[in-house]
């Protein structure tokens, strides 16, 4: 287990996140929702437990986002309300424990990481190369 420390793009938010070996790296999300939240092709994620994301600066002043998934249950982005830069998701259908951290504002973990797997491939822009074992939508659980 490796500690990994975060910020938001204007620093008013702090983190840091304890990741297991098999966790060090991005999976990359094509997901139309994705596509809108960042203004760009895909995100770069990891899911982990919600006890391993210890937020030291702002947590408090976090503003939430809710949208529905495709399970139809809610899914909460939690961003910085000065940059706008999401921390970390939580999407209902995982369970409490578990959310989504978005591996891209991770210090070194932006610099070191590999990509691990693209997931929700069927929305990949034709143009886009391969780049981890692609799944359609999610990896069969
Ligand atoms: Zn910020
Ligand atoms: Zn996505």
């Amino acid at each position: 287990m490796t500690t990994y420390q975060g910020k938001c793009h204007c620093g008013n938010t702090e983190w840091e996140a304890k990741l297991e070996k098999d966790q060090q790296g991005h999976i990359l999300c094509h997901c139309d929702t994705c596509k809108y939240l960042s203004g760009s092709t895909f995100t770069l994620n990891q899911i982990i437990p919600k006890a391993n994301l210890n937020i030291k600066k702002g947590e408090s002043q976090l503003k939430r986002y809710t949208y529905y998934g495709e399970s139809g249950k809610p899914v909460h982005c939690y961003f910085c309300p000065n940059c706008t830069s999401h921390v970390y998701h939580h999407q209902l259908v995982m369970g409490d424990d578990t959310i989504i951290l978005r591996t891209g504002m991770l210090e070194q973990g932006l610099k070191e990481f590999k990509p691990a797997a693209e997931i929700f491939g069927k929305a990949k822009l034709p143009w886009e190369k391969e780049v981890a074992q692609t799944f359609d939508t999610l990896p069969p659980s």
